[in-house]
């Protein structure tokens, strides 16, 4: 076998780049390559797999194995040797191939008169595309030079066919980024829109792969690399004095920008024939690769620094990625792999819908584009990879389905279903002022939840009576820096300037569990939906409370004013976080501020704990909500962030309707007012059965205001409490059947 020298690697990228230049078709052009390359190699065979489909690999052209087999042998990821490459994304390199863990017969391709074998992964920014592989039938193991220049040559074959080379007459491949491709993942913020891909990471397309001068592409990239190292040093300076983790995380950025063995690896690779760019790519595909296996947090965080530098550096190298200066399409539907509720509500409301690849439900991403009532599917697999700018796009955030290029007959359907919500919409704005009174005359108050400044504006648009849940964490959470009580009362002053007058209730900070302040000291918890959060943080380190109390009794400036306090578990918690408050009160009087016109108090009652508390509670308290998302986590056990789990147990489930009641029933012999602002209160049967239990304010996202509102106009509470309690008695587990029934009649 030839020697596989820095040179030799040069020489078989400058043949390849021969290859592709010509007019050949796609199958015609991977044909050569793979005769170039086992000519170059020394070997007998040369072929590349790729895949058909998400778990299908094809063997798509071959130099050495029976040509009849191309397009014919076809194997599933994980199985064969060429399957194991493709499933760990590792090279394999053994002199005794069928004797190999893993291998697998293939008698169509002849393969079994080779012996050694080496398959390296093409895969393009930890996106697997296929499998490279020699065999020869000597047997030996290839050289560590050998497997290197392979590598090399997979990376420019993983350009090619992201550029599209192998596509065309007889080819080998579909064109990629033009097909319709459907995803399923998951729904996060319900609502179907339609529009254009907007990349919030553009791809950077590296159209030169190969380079014919190693020195000059050194000199680029040791250009771009300080470039970067200076603007990394400038963002430290910059944040020197600022966030200690974000000053961490700059700090590994400089360990890497300065790292010898990265940047000797990336030279190795251009001294090989490569660009630049396409040996920063080369590294980063590894690196990402890397990061979907391990298993550390810590090492996932660091390779992800890593990956972000890369970035940085393609977008210096090549001018492209960055947004700046671009325009949004019309009806733009956002793509990442994950966003900052920071970056999210920089975009607000000008995005029609929003897709994550990563991401969950609870995310503070989440939360925005909930408040901001944006269709958002999170866990979107690959869709980073196989959206394009400006592509067409239908995101379906009730099922959490993506489509992506889609045909005619998706595009009608979907189009359907969008006119179907414009139609309910406007039968929703018919009703905007309509009071919620039940056939049988039962009058519900309709609230909505907020904590946005977004939100404000669907205090007129939704109809809504009043805030019965104002999310204060919301403003701490979007920020870097805890803010301070000026910003603070000036925000709560805009917001009870935009309820005019309409009853707004703020709840306290609210942290802990899932909503981790950036800049507070991470608390290592092994269970922090059952730790350190909410009320037992504002108990504990009273400080940011107080200073929150005060802005708000500021901000009402004479004003009524609502206050509640999250996640009470016993009657002492709250009766010490009214003391807080009334110290604070206190003081003000005596620094000479105006106080509340007419102050209410109020628990959230999210732990069944709290039902049980002792009567005098119900009588001190000037109001209670049923945080229905904790509370039902904690009475069914279940885990409201854990897909697994989370929809195991129906809220319409007979026990947790009489607790309910038994709430309800607590409530009335104090005369204590009660509320519901959990999810359920927006999902119009649960929020009528929740009606016939006996809550009379609902609080919901403004969104939800209309569908509710709709069907409790046509609902008789009377009735339907009829039918949960004979469903009850029949030992039904759960009421929906009847009630559906019921509701399907209406
Ligand atoms: C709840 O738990 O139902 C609630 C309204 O509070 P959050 O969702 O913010 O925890
Ligand atoms: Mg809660």
């Amino acid at each position: 076998m030839a020697e596989t020298t820095e040179s030799e690697s040069r020489k078989l990228l400058v043949r390849l780049r021969e290859a592709m230049a010509g007019d050949d078709a796609g199958q015609a052009r991977l044909d050569k390559i793979t005769h170039l390359i086992a000519d170059s190699m020394g070997t007998e065979v040369c072929s590349v797999y790729l895949f058909r489909d998400e778990e299908t690999l094809e063997l798509c052209a071959t130099q050495g194995l029976n040509l009849e087999s191309v397009h014919q042998t076809r194997m599933r990821i994980g199985e064969g040797l060429v399957g194991r490459v493709a499933k760990y994304g590792k090279v394999v390199n053994t002199p005794d191939a069928p004797n190999a863990k893993g291998f697998r017969y293939m008698p169509e391709t002849g393969e079994e008169r080779f012996s050694s074998f080496l398959g390296v992964p093409v895969q393009r920014l930890g996106e697997m595309l296929g499998v490279l592989v020699v065999q020869s039938k000597e047997a030996r193991e290839f050289s560590a030079d050998a497997v290197y220049a392979l590598e090399v040559v997979a990376m420019v074959i993983a350009e090619m066919t992201e550029l599209g080379a192998f596509v065309g007459e007889g080819a080998a491949l579909s064109p990629l980024h033009q097909q319709a491709v459907l995803i399923h993942g998951g729904s996060a913020q319900e609502g179907a829109a339609e529009g254009h891909v907007w990349l919030h990471e553009p791809r950077v397309i590296v159209t030169n792969p190969i380079a014919d001068d190693p020195a000059r592409e050194l000199e680029r990239l040791n250009g771009a690399v300080e470039e970067l190292r200076v603007g990394v040093d400038k963002m430290l300076e910059v944040s020197r004095n600022g966030d200690k983790e974000q000053l961490q995380v700059l700090e590994a950025y400089r360990m890497f920008a300065n790292s010898k063995g990265w940047m000797r690896r990336m030279e190795e690779d251009i001294a090989r024939g490569l660009s630049a760019e396409a040996a920063v790519e080369k590294e980063q595909s590894q690196a990402r690769t890397r990061m979907s296996q391990v298993q550390d947090a810590y090492l996932r965080e660091r390779l992800s620094d890593l990956d972000d530098l890369s970035n940085r550096l393609l977008r210096i190298l090549t001018g492209q990625g960055a947004n700046t200066g671009a325009e949004l399409p019309e009806n733009p539907i956002l793509i990442a792999r994950n966003i900052g509720p920071g970056d999210l509500l920089e975009y607000g409301r000008s995005l029609r819908g929003i897709v994550l690849e990563e991401g969950s439900v609870g995310s503070h991403a989440a939360i925005v584009a909930r408040a901001l009532a944006i269709p958002l599917v999170v866990h979107a697999k690959r869709i980073t990879t196989e959206a394009l700018n400006g592509d067409h796009i239908m995101v379906d955030g009730d099922q959490g389905v993506v489509h992506l290029r889609p045909d005619e007959t998706v595009v009608g359907a979907f189009r359907d279903k969008i006119a179907m919500h414009a139609q309910a919409q406007e039968r929703y704005a018919s009703i905007r002022n309509t009071p919620a009174v039940t056939t049988d005359g039962q009058r519900i108050n309709m609230v909505m939840n907020a904590g946005l400044m977004a939100d404000l504006p669907s205090l007129d648009g939704s109809g809504a009576e009043g805030v019965g849940l104002f999310r204060t964490e919301l403003q701490f959470l979007v920020r870097n820096q805890m803010p301070k009580r000026s910003e603070l009362v000036a925000l709560y002053q805009r917001v009870l300037d935009a309820a005019h007058g309409k009853p707004v209730v703020f709840r306290t900070l609210d942290i802990g569990s899932d909503k981790v302040l950036p800049y507070m000291a991470p608390t290592d918890e092994p269970n922090p939906a059952l730790g350190w959060r909410a009320i037992r943080v504002g108990l504990d380190k009273p400080g940011v409370m107080r200073m929150q109390l005060q802005a708000l009794l500021r901000a009402a400036d004479g004003r009524p004013l609502s206050v509640m306090f999250p996640f009470v578990a016993q009657f002492e918690e709250y009766r010490a976080a009214k003391a807080e408050l009334d110290k604070t009160i206190e003081r003000e009087r005596i620094l000479g501020h105006a106080l509340p016109s007419e102050l209410k108090v109020g628990a959230m009652l999210e732990t069944p704990s709290l039902a049980y508390a002792p009567q005098k509670f119900f009588d001190e308290v000037s109001f209670i909500s049923i945080g229905g998302n904790d509370l039902k986590q904690f009475f069914f056990a279940a885990d409201r962030e854990n897909e697994r789990v989370r929809r195991r147990y129906d809220t319409l489930n007979v026990s947790f309707l009489s607790f309910i009641e038994r709430i309800v029933e607590r409530c009335a012999i104090s005369g204590t007012p009660l509320s519901f602002c959990g999810e359920d209160a927006g999902r119009p049967v649960e929020a009528v059965c929740l009606a016939a239990m006996g809550i009379r304010t609902l609080s919901m996202r403004p969104a939800s205001i209309g569908p509710v509102k709709s069907l409790l106009l046509r609902v008789d509470l009377g009735e339907l409490r009829k039918i949960i309690s004979d469903a009850r008695h029949r030992g039904d587990q759960a009421v929906r059947p009847a009630v559906m029934q019921y509701l399907r009649g209406l």
